[in-house]
């Protein structure tokens, strides 16, 4: 699947210079996105994922189409303010200022094998949060997932040795 031609990029969103890479143009083509969630499937399996963390928020759409197809549980990772109930939180740093990012406490059950997925990887911020997020509450962090990976940005490095994948690097 040549996913590198299929993605569509916006110039100049959100802020100037900067070429938004959108997933829609995966997720309104079914076949595409029915490969996507494929691929991420067939990892899960290699490492034995018995929970998906779903990243705010075009990761709410490849974690929740994977939970259904694997049968597994799909939890979320929220920015702040957004999910009630007790939560841990972690604070990370943006390009400017900063963000914070929140999981349920109930959300892991302890020893649980985790998958952190997103659409994109980036710096690295948001998922290095997630994962903070989810060892705070006793799970272990398996595998990472994305859709696009920019790789010039090192996001992976910030991942630590945690298995990485993404299927398409621009
Ligand atoms: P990071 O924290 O720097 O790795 O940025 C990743 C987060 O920013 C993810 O939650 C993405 O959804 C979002 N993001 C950054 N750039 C893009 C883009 O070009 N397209 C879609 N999402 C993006």
């Amino acid at each position: 699947m040549d996913l590198a031609s299929l993605i569509r990029t916006i110039p100049d969103f959100p802020k100037p210079g900067i070429q938004f890479k959108d997933i829609e143009s995966i997720t309104e083509h079914p076949e595409a996105f029915a490969w996507v969630i494929q691929q991420f499937a067939d990892e899960c399996e290699n490492h034995s994922i018995d929970r998906i963390v779903a990243l705010d928020a075009r990761g709410f759409l490849f974690g929740a189409a994977l939970g259904l197809q694997l049968g597994l549980p799909v939890v979320m990772a929220r920015k702040k303010g957004k999910l009630g109930g007790d939560c841990v939180s972690e604070t990370y740093s943006l390009e400017y200022g900063e963000a914070e990012v929140e999981l349920q406490k109930t959300a892991i059950k302890q020893g649980d094998q985790v998958l952190i997925i997103d659409d994109l990887l980036a710096t690295g911020g948001t998922a290095s949060a997630a994962a903070a997020l989810v060892n705070q509450v006793g799970g272990n962090v398996r595998l990472f997932a994305f859709v696009i990976e920019l790789a010039e940005l090192n996001g992976r490095a910030r991942l630590g040795d945690v298995d990485t994948m993404a299927l398409v690097q621009f």
